[in-house]
């Protein structure tokens, strides 16, 4: 199951990674809510295929045990042992993994990142989420909460984040940053006519990253303008990054990666430019990811079935 802010998905997934059968639900706001929801989506998809067991991928920290999530900052757990509730509640082994780090694992196993030794996801959606594979095998950190890529600061004193801190990455490389760039590209350019205008007019919020990627793909020069400064951040954090763990493949998950069209090849050229040792050094393939929106659910799977080994 994948565990987000917005909705609950869950899938059947057999040893191939492929999914067979899928429930989905709205995200619940309290904890027994939440819990209640899970184990209704496992029995539903219960009553049609042979169910033998349960991964849970989280947008939010998960203990290095597997077992309990230690904060979500859009979900209602804070350090509850999860993975045991749901397990009594379904009679069936349960395991919790971190959504970017099941989702690499997934890329890693079935999709774009299958035979590489050192893999990076970077999923950017409404944030961005990290997950890391170092010889194959999932990099947690010591606590469980590696990598945190989102909130490492790229611009000083840049545009304000609700973590508390100023500049981080996602709020210059996100769906939500591409709509923040949109807004602040319409101030300082009033004279020019866009679609985006129309949106702003009405609601200063009404303008969403998704908005501003359509109008891209339909030629409007402000929103290509936001396009383009988001695969600038996007190289320049990757190339951050990439001096601290040299992986071989890039792998670009989230909403915002279905509008790669618009961004990659730019954010190539900077992160190829911006790099340490430019042009002296082999650099990571950067590709988007295979599995799509099934990948942290098909990775949290995986581990399930790793489990009952
Ligand atoms: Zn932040």
């Amino acid at each position: 199951m994948d565990i987000g802010g917005t909705s609950v998905r869950a899938g059947v997934v057999d040893r191939y990674g492929t999914v067979l059968d899928t429930a989905r639900a709205p995200t619940p706001t309290s904890e027994g809510a939440l819990e209640d929801a899970i184990v209704s989506a496992v029995g539903v998809l219960a009553t049609r295929h042979r169910v033998t067991g349960v991964g849970l991928a989280v947008a939010g920290f998960v203990t290095t045990d597997r077992r309990s999530v230690m904060f979500a900052p859009h979900l209602a757990w804070r350090n509850a042992a999860v993975a045991d509730r749901i397990s009594v509640r379904l009679d069936l082994p349960v395991v919790l993994e971190h959504d970017a780090n099941a989702a690499v694992l997934a890329e890693h196993r079935f999709g774009a990142a299958r035979g590489s030794r050192v893999a990076l996801l970077v999923a950017i959606g409404t944030g961005i989420g990290g997950g890391l594979l170092l010889d194959g095998t999932l990099f947690r950190g010591a606590f469980g909460v590696a990598p945190e890529l989102g909130h490492l600061s790229l611009v000083p004193s840049g545009r304000p984040c609700p973590c508390g801190k100023s500049g981080c990455w996602e709020r210059y490389c996100s769906g939500t940053a591409l709509a923040t760039t949109a807004v602040e590209l319409l101030a300082r350019h009033p004279g020019r006519s866009t679609v985006l205008r129309r949106e702003v007019a009405v609601d200063k919020r009404s303008v969403t990253g998704r908005k501003v990627a359509a109008a891209a793909r339909d030629g409007d020069p402000l929103a290509q303008r936001a396009m383009a400064e988001l695969a600038t951040w996007l190289g320049e954090g990757l190339a951050l990054v990439a001096d601290v763990y040299d992986p071989e493949i890039v792998v670009i998950a989230g909403g915002v990666s279905e509008s790669a069209p618009l961004f990659l090849d730019d954010a190539r050229d900077h992160y190829k430019r911006t790099i340490t040792g430019a042009g002296y050094r082999p650099l990571a393939r950067i590709r988007t990811a295979q599995l799509g929106d099934d990948a942290a659910l098909v990775g949290a799977a995986a581990l399930a079935a790793d489990g009952l080994r």
